[in-house]
């Protein structure tokens, strides 16, 4: 909520009566996948220093590992919370060299960038790995990761991309989960861009741990990543790190004796996830956090159809996080001058990922609901017109190529 006293500027012609007033303050709304829109009340819970040795930190420290726990549903009291500094592919890297013996195997299930990393990663650690690349669109199916596990009696664990960011793809972690336990081995989830908009309660889909960090769906700013693992996973952790910084079971030990960080946390950032975590229960929790971004999805997609456009992915793959569009063959479209028409009109949207077509994408989640979106959707149009574009239409390989592979 605007505040009494202060009324930004902004760019838009927002109704303050509505739900989401203006959360942007005035800047460009962030249609990116992380960092994104925040809630002036997150901006607003960083105006404070704290110490981080003090009780109350601690107690923030606590309640912060609380609520991402509860998340979890009913099987949350086999899990841990362990908070740990630094961006999202610190603590998949953590994840990796803190559960993953030094003489384990682990298959990774790759279809775009994030993937990707996560197989480089393995790399510098020094871990074996098997990678299955799905290309840019296709999702790992439950019945090729049971044969490729029949195939490698090595592999040890199997890590699984939740929402794949760069294309937007949501992938079939249930059934891959089934394929996983059903050939006695073990998954890791990163689901960093999915985690709280999207279910991952532990009673219904097993996996040994997942990560996420403060910058996606919780709504938070940047600064932190989070593991939720089985207790017996953590306890089992020991030693297996090549890192001290990126060592989760030193960090959980630290925790579980002090209840602090074991180097200077984030102490902003902490506090702005907080006040997040209060939102996203006062919505109504993943369950509403998801029916929000799906509804964002919905009137973005639905209104640059309309525009011409197309996306990347068939409708039974896209996510409620981040669509991809195919960028239009008409010659009078430019990305970056497509880029800086959106900004100006108060959205900075984000290129494609993909290693083929030529594409750009835009994310549905952060502190927007639908009436943003259509103004998103607007903008689009206007900036087409003043590109003298006529038609949005991707080009006829592009759609040709999503066919071949799809089939
Ligand atoms: C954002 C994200 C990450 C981490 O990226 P950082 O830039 O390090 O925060 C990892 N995996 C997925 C799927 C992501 O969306």
């Amino acid at each position: 909520m605007l505040s009494k006293n202060k009324k930004p500027i902004s760019l838009h012609d927002s109704k303050p009566e509505g739900p989401f007033p203006d959360p942007a303050m005035g800047e460009p709304f962030l249609l990116t996948p992380g960092p994104l829109t925040t809630s002036e009340e997150v901006k607003r819970a960083m105006l404070k220093d704290w110490g981080s040795w003090d009780g109350d930190f601690r107690a923030m420290t606590a309640e912060l590992c609380r609520r991402l726990l509860d998340m979890l549903g009913e099987g949350k009291d086999d899990f841990d919370c362990v908070p740990l500094q630094g961006s999202g592919s610190y603590v998949v890297e953590a994840m990796l060299g803190s559960f993953v013996p030094r003489d384990g195997k682990v298959l990774v299930l790759a279809n775009g960038a994030y993937g990707k990393r996560a197989a480089q990663t393995l790399g510098y650690l020094g871990r074996d790995y098997h990678l299955l690349d799905k290309g840019d669109y296709l999702p790992p199916r439950g019945a090729e990761v049971a044969h490729i596990l029949e195939q490698d009696p090595e592999i040890t664990h199997v890590l699984a991309i939740h929402c794949e960011t760069s294309s937007g793809i949501l992938n079939p972690v249930e059934e891959i989960s089934k394929a996983v336990y059903a050939a006695g081995r073990k998954l890791l989830i990163d689901s960093m861009s999915a985690f709280g908009a999207v279910p991952l309660e532990a009673n219904t889909i097993r996996y040994e741990a997942l990560v996420s960090s403060a910058n996606k769906c919780i709504e938070g700013v940047p600064g932190f990543g989070f593991v939720l693992a089985r207790k017996s996973e953590l306890e089992q952790a020991k030693g297996n790190s090549h890192s001290l910084s990126l060592d989760v079971h030193a960090q959980w030990d630290v925790m579980e004796k002090s209840g602090q960080w074991r180097f200077t946390p984030p102490t902003h950032v902490i506090a702005a996830f907080l006040e997040a975590l209060k939102a996203h229960e006062a919505e109504g929790g993943v369950t509403a956090r998801g029916a929000r971004y799906r509804n964002n999805r919905d009137i973005l997609v639905a209104g640059m159809r309309d525009l011409g456009f197309e996306t990347l992915l068939d409708e039974k793959w896209l996510s409620p996080i981040i669509v991809t569009f195919f960028c239009p063959r008409d010659e009078c479209f430019d990305f970056s001058q497509f880029y800086e028409l959106m900004k100006e009109r108060g959205f900075i949207i984000y290129p494609g990922k993909l290693t083929v077509v030529d594409s750009f994408r835009m994310g549905c989640i952060g502190h927007m609901d639908g009436d943003i979106m259509r103004r998103v959707v607007a903008a689009a149009g206007e900036c087409l017109k003043i590109m003298n574009v006529t038609s949005a239409a991707p080009p006829a390989s592009a759609l040709e190529e999503r066919r071949l592979l799809a089939s």
